[in-house]
């Protein structure tokens, strides 16, 4: 046929095809560290018990039905979603000056607001730390903004180069846009304390750069809806415009559904309002809306405060469950007598630990160990439970003699 010459194979993203060799491995001892999702102490996928409750509410709903919504989604969703970010009681929530539209999970939500900086803040850079979620560079390339990545993470002291970070801020394009991960940061699971928040806000503030949030984990990282959420409140208390994406594939364990939300935040009515018809514009010739169902789901529990609660109880279980490991980890090398300090993995917080391993160390136990970790030594902290991590820590001590 004609046309088409130019096709070329497209890598596999890395991600996916970490889990795939992982999923071809049959040996019985393989540890699957690599995708972000939560499992619970068998290993297996966990449905949380609220969501089981809230998917039983639905079936027997004689009302619900398969009708469209309007463009920007379920609207008790996303103001339910907007409240869980900006709390309750926001005066962003009570002046009515927020935007909110439901998305395809955070991707979705990051897409939206990439393609919005695109239209209405063409010449901005945006910034991205190094290192950050594999999909944050190829979806804001994809919407065509030129982006700059800046150190985060310093090798040395495994720790933030919260140096580099202030650095950047100050010699940084003006107009930019800085994404910034409202808690959890993936893949270093380091976030800034509130005094490096604070300083970070006072360098944008004075030279007028934007904070985009990309918020994952809210409720997932610590345990506590409002402890993870602190950053993006505090920006929008200084004042910012501050743009926010959610996901609650984590949190409500949502991954195939595709749970999100796009807020925005301005400072008046008439703009937020002006930023949700554009946000609706851009979904309408893209997807037209965002799926029903996990965004039903989702919203069946933030209606009823029983649920709610019962959704605070599975969310510390799952972040507590990830702590126990962290510190059993760290308490086998010690064991173990393993070469180095191993506190950073319990310093750090959220899905994720940033080992600090080599790629060739990575892919060493990979093959005599069949631990499958992404290149760049992140381990996806929900893969371990009490039957594997004693493995893990053997396969840890071993590649680092
Ligand atoms: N942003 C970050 C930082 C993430 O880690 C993830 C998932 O791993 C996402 C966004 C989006 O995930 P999803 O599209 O499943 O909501």
């Amino acid at each position: 046929g004609i046309g088409y010459s130019n096709l070329t194979l497209q890598p596999e993203d890395s991600i996916f095809r970490l889990f795939g060799e992982f999923m071809a491995d049959s040996s019985p001892d393989a540890i699957n560290l690599s995708i972000g999702a939560y499992r619970g102490n068998d290993g297996k996928p966990w449905v949380l018990p609220v969501v089981k409750k809230a998917k039983e509410i639905l079936l027997r709903d004689p009302q619900a039905n398969h009708e469209y919504l309007p463009l920007e989604g379920l609207t008790s969703f996303n103001e339910a979603a907007a409240k869980l970010i900006l709390g309750e009681n926001s005066p962003a929530i009570l002046e009515k000056r927020y935007a909110a539209v439901q998305t395809v999970s955070g991707t979705g939500a990051n897409r939206i607001a990439a393609e919005f900086f695109a239209k209405f803040r063409p010449s901005a850079t945006v910034y991205i730390t190094n290192p950050t979620w594999g999909n944050h560079k190829k979806i804001f390339m994809a919407a065509g903004l030129p982006i700059i990545e800046y150190e985060y993470w310093n090798p040395k002291t495994r720790s933030i180069n919260h140096a580099q970070v202030l650095a950047t801020l100050k010699t940084a394009l003006p107009g930019s846009i800085f994404l910034l991960h409202a808690c959890a940061h993936n893949p270093t699971g380091l976030d800034p304390t509130h005094r490096q928040w604070q300083e970070i806000a006072d360098i944008m503030e004075s030279r007028n750069l934007n904070p985009f949030f990309d918020c994952a984990y809210q409720g997932f990282a610590s345990g506590d809806l409002d402890t993870d959420a602190w950053a993006v409140r505090y920006f929008v208390v200084r004042g910012f415009n501050v743009i926010c994406a959610q996901s609650f594939s984590k949190n409500f364990g949502l991954y195939a559904e595709r749970t999100g939300c796009l807020v925005g935040i301005f400072g008046d009515e008439e703009v937020a309002r002006m930023a949700k018809s554009q946000f609706a514009y851009l979904l309408r010739c893209s997807i037209s809306h965002a799926p029903g169902f996990g965004a039903n789901i989702v919203d069946i529990v933030f209606k009823n405060e029983a649920l709610v609660r019962e959704w605070k109880e599975n969310l510390k279980e799952m972040s507590t469950r990830i702590s126990q490991m962290r510190e059993k980890v760290v308490q086998l090398l010690v064991e173990l007598k393993t070469p180095g300090d191993w506190s950073h993995i319990t310093s750090q917080i959220g899905m994720f630990s940033y080992t600090g391993l080599t790629m060739p160390q990575v892919a060493a136990i990979k093959m005599k160990f069949h631990v499958y970790m992404t290149d760049e030594g992140r381990a996806s902290m929900a893969g371990l439970n009490e039957k594997n991590v004693e493995n893990f820590a053997k396969a840890v001590d071993w590649v680092v003699r």
